[in-house]
Parts: structure tokens; C-alpha cells; sequence
């Protein structure tokens, strides 16, 4: 039984984490594909504002003549176009024309930092994204590979970097830290590429706007965010790790989206944790379900070995008084006695064993009915006190024959109760009998009565250390016939109690102080 219920425990154990593992994968993968569209909408956010950008320059040179929009193109620019930090403009002779060095800071600062490199002079790793999509320069002449997992910077100068193309964005790393660079060149332009470096604050802005849209409408069961490329994270920050991320592309080189569960994700050690409690409680599942099982089973041997019993001895119980009456009747009908005291012992003797025939038949006969449910009571006012009376009274001759000395303690007056009177007697005759039969050689038996209890007292061998509620149980014996030599069936207190309880009363067993038993009949007054 423990190995196959082993052997279930594993492979439900199994399919749990072959079932956790494919969870795992689903999960994974709608993870990613929500990571990777965020990173999509982030590339095409910044793409849209390129077009701005692109159509602010091709305003500005419908406006006035390009020489002079290169010339305060800066100034220009940032009033059309406030996502600009810096507008500059580079002529096809790599003179830049804007912004000015002698000008505002910013601009300064952005010629000092991007002049050589604007002017084709210096070659610096730079990060290109143009219409057509990321294309890393250094991979342009190569025959089309497979899509690149990893960005990708080459080294070149910006004329390189903008080639004949009209739009684009470059990103470049100075000091550490990220510039934006988009570019348009017009048809009106006398080929003079206008750029614009993206204000840094503003992009992040955006971006920030971008992934909380995003989360009002997304499921509300995943997190996302956008992490930079210092490991920063715009939007909300997770202490844990993300299920997912996706790279956002040479546009923001080392920037990614990450996408976490809304309540953390269990940790392995957890994982563990549960499992292991799942293992052992499995375990302990089918340690308790076997035990129940063999207590089961044993309580049917036993059952079955009682059932045997019982069929044998009731033989037996049937079998002894018959015999008597059989050999008594023999030698009356014969006239072989012809004493007649005699004569009235022996059919004294038989009365009193067809008695004990007929309570052992009502008893067996009775049993049947209540497994059966089919057992009635006839319930009527009754005196307790002369049913009990009545019951020692029939009883009194086969326990005097039998050298008995019975005494009595009960009430003059009526004791009024509303039973079944013949169940009432059969109860006190069957603790009448028992103290007969479990007396030894102390043969006192006392019947005491008060209130609604009657008690049979006897001085016999009391009933043994643990058995003192098994003896209530069907077939149980605790003196069984082979060693103590009294016969019986295992039926009179199951009945005895059963019929109580039918009253709302009940039969115990208690132990006579200076030896024997007593057992009571308690019943609703
Ligand atoms: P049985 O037919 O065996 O007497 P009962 O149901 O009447 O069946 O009793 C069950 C068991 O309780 C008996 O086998 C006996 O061991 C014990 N018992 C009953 N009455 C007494 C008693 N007065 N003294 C000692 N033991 C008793």
C-alpha cells in the first residue's frame, strides 16, 4: 500500500512541476512579449518626435533661406522644437554653422564636446538608428545577417553616421553620459544636415509619461518599467527581479524595458519551502489514510472472529438448556420418578431453563431487529419500582436453586415512567442473569433502587482493567467461554444499553468496592 501510494505522491509531485514549469515558460513569454512592446512603443515615441523635429526644420526653411536658418539655426529650433537642447546645422563642408561658440552656454559646451566629431575629424563610438531601422555602420558592407541580440556601436564620424540618409538618431556616450542626437536633412537644405541634441531630462520625461500610460492600461498583474543605462529605473522600482526586459536599441543604447509580476515572484527557496511542505504532508497523508486502513482492517478481522464466536457460543447457550429440559422431560413422561419433590424440582428446573431459552432467543431476536432499524418500542406509563420488582421476583427461584442470596433495596411507593415495560425488564433480567453467570463463588446479588436508577450489585469477578466499555460492544465477551467456562452470546449489554439509550437513559459499569460489579440502569424519570 505505501509503495503505490509512494509511487502516486512522486509522479503528482512530477506532473506539479512539469505543470509549474510550463506556467513558468507561459508566464516568461507573455512577460516578454508586454517587455517588448514597451520597447517598441519607446523607439516609435522617440521616432514621432523626430518627425516633429523634421517637420520644425522644414518650417523654418519655408520661412526664410537655408544659409541663414543654418546660421541661427540654435535659436531657431528651440522655440519650434522646446525637446531640443541644442540645434546645430553642419554645411557639406563640415563647417558648422550653429551654435554659436561665443553664444549661450549650452552651446559652447556642445561644440567643445561634439565639434571634431560633427566635423568629421575624430571618429567616435557612436550608436546609429536610422528609417530603415538600427543599422550598425560597421555591418553595412557585410551580407544581411541574422538580427543582432546585442547593440551595437562603430566608430565613425557624423558624416559617416548620416550618409545620404535623410532622418536619423545618434547616441553617443560622453563622459559617461548618454547624448541624443537626431538629424533631417531637407530637399531645400543645400545639403546642410540639421540636427538637434535631445534634452536629456525631457526624453526621460517622455518616456516616463510613456510607461505609466502604459501601466494604466495594460494588466494591472505586470509592472513595467524602464531602466537606463545606469541601471536607474524610471517608473516604479522592484526590489526583485524582472521576469522579462527587452532592450530598447541603438536609439538608447543600454536602456531596456523590464517587466515584473505585480506581487513578486516566489522565490526558489520558497518554491522549496512549499514543496517540501507539500511532500511532507503528502507523506503524512498517507501514513494516516494507511493507518486508518489497517485500523479498519482489524477492526473487520476482529468483527469477523467475534461474528464466529458468537455463532458457536449461542450454539452452545441453546444447546446446554435443552439438553436439561430433554432429560428431565424424559424421566417425568417416563414416570421414572416417583418422588413427587422431586418431580417439582425437575419441572422447576425445566421452567427455568425454557426461560433462559426464551431471553436468549428475545435477545438474539432483538439485536436483529435494531441492526435492522426495524426495532419498536411501545411506550406507556409504567412503575419502575414494580417492574423491577416483578423482574427479581420471576428471577428469585432459579438463583435460590442455585444457592444465591438476593436482596433487595426498593422503594414502597410508584416510581412512574413512560417506557416500553417489557424492554424495561428484559434489561433488568439481562443484568440479573450476568450477575448470575460472572458470580463465582460469591454468590450475593443485591438490587437497589433510587430515583430513576436501579443497580444489580454482585460479588463476582468483576469485569477486567480496559474492558470496562468493551463489554457494551456487540459479541464482545471479556470472560470468554473456553477459559472461564461461562457461556454467552456477547449480546445482553449491547442490548441492555441500546434499550436505554432508546429511553434517553443509559447502562454503566462500575466496580464494587471489596470486589465485584455493579451495573446501572439509569433511565428519565
Ligand atoms: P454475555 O452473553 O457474554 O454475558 P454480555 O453482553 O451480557 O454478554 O456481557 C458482555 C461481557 O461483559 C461478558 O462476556 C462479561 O465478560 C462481562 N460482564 C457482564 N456482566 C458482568 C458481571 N456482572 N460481572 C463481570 N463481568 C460481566
Amino acid at each position: 500500500m505505501i509503495i503505490p501510494s509512494g509511487a502516486l505522491g512522486w509522479l503528482a509531485l512530477r506532473s506539479l512541476r512539469d505543470e509549474q514549469i510550463v506556467q513558468r515558460a507561459r508566464q516568461q513569454q507573455l512577460f516578454q512579449t508586454v517587455a517588448d512592446s514597451v520597447a517598441k512603443d519607446c523607439a516609435n515615441l522617440l521616432w514621432d518626435r523626430q518627425a516633429e523635429f523634421a517637420a520644425a526644420v522644414e518650417a523654418l526653411l519655408a520661412d526664410a533661406p537655408a544659409h541663414e536658418v543654418a546660421n541661427t539655426f540654435d535659436e531657431r529650433l528651440r522655440k519650434a522644437f522646446p525637446l531640443a537642447e541644442v540645434g546645430f546645422a553642419v554645411t557639406a563642408e563640415d563647417n558648422i554653422t550653429s551654435p554659436n561658440m561665443l553664444g549661450r552656454p549650452e552651446g559652447r559646451r556642445f561644440r567643445i564636446e561634439n565639434d571634431q566629431w560633427l566635423a568629421n575629424k575624430q571618429s567616435t563610438e557612436v550608436y546609429v538608428t536610422t528609417m530603415k531601422g538600427t543599422i550598425p555602420l560597421r555591418k553595412l558592407d557585410e551580407p544581411p545577417s541574422e538580427k543582432k541580440e546585442k547593440i551595437e556601436a562603430s566608430m565613425s564620424g557624423f558624416r559617416q553616421v548620416a550618409g545620404d540618409r535623410t532622418d536619423g538618431f545618434a547616441a553617443r556616450f560622453l563622459q559617461n553620459n548618454l547624448h541624443l542626437i537626431t538629424w533631417h536633412r531637407s530637399n531645400r537644405g543645400n545639403d546642410i544636415i540639421f540636427g538637434a541634441e535631445l534634452s536629456q531630462s525631457g526624453v526621460r520625461m517622455l518616456i516616463e509619461d510613456l510607461v505609466e500610460a502604459t501601466q494604466n492600461e495594460g494588466t494591472p498583474s505586470i509592472v513595467v518599467s524602464v531602466i537606463d543605462d545606469k541601471g536607474a529605473s524610471l517608473g516604479k522600482s522592484l526590489p526583485f527581479k524582472p521576469i522579462a526586459t527587452s532592450e530598447i536599441g541603438e536609439m538608447l543604447p543600454h536602456w531596456k524595458v523590464a517587466a515584473y509580476p505585480q506581487n513578486g515572484i516566489e522565490s526558489p527557496a520558497s518554491l522549496r519551502y512549499t514543496l517540501g511542505a507539500l511532500i511532507v504532508g503528502l507523506i503524512g497523508a498517507i501514513a494516516v489514510g494507511g493507518l486508518l486502513l489497517l485500523a479498519d482492517l482489524r477492526r473487520q478481522f476482529e468483527l469477523a472472529r467475534q461474528k464466529t464466536d458468537f455463532v458457536s457460543n449461542v450454539s452452545h447457550e441453546l444447546k446446554t438448556p435443552l439438553t436439561s429440559i430433554r432429560m428431565f422431560s424424559e424421566m417425568l413422561a417416563e414416570g421414572r420418578v416417583a418422588d413427587e419433590e422431586k418431580r417439582r424440582s425437575y419441572l422447576k428446573i425445566i421452567n427455568s431453563e425454557t426461560a433462559r431459552l426464551t431471553r436468549l432467543i428475545n435477545n438474539i431476536l432483538d439485536f436483529a431487529r435494531m441492526e435492522k432499524g426495524e426495532k419498536k418500542y411501545r411506550f406507556e406509563r409504567c412503575d419502575l419500582a414494580a417492574i423491577t420488582r416483578e423482574a427479581v421476583e420471576n428471577y428469585r427461584p432459579q438463583l435460590e436453586a442455585h444457592g444465591f442470596e438476593i436482596e433487595t433495596d426498593l422503594p414502597e411507593e410508584p416510581m412512574m415512567i413512560n417506557a416500553d415495560c417489557d424492554a424495561v425488564a428484559q434489561v433488568i433480567l439481562n443484568l440479573l442473569s450476568n450477575a448470575e453467570k460472572y458470580s463465582g463463588e460469591r454468590k450475593d446479588i443485591r438490587v437497589e433502587m433510587k430515583g430513576g436508577t436501579v443497580s444489580v450489585l454482585d460479588r463476582g469477578l468483576g469485569v477486567p482493567r480496559g474492558a470496562e466499555e468493551k463489554i457494551f460492544e456487540q459479541f464482545y465477551r471479556a470472560h470468554d467461554s473456553l477459559s472461564s467456562g461461562i457461556q454467552g452470546s456477547g449480546l445482553g449489554l449491547t442490548l441492555a444499553r441500546q434499550i436505554a439509550r432508546a429511553h434517553g437513559g443509559d447502562v454503566t459499569f462500575q466496580p464494587r468496592e471489596g470486589g465485584g460489579s455493579i451495573f446501572t440502569l439509569r433511565l428519565p424519570v
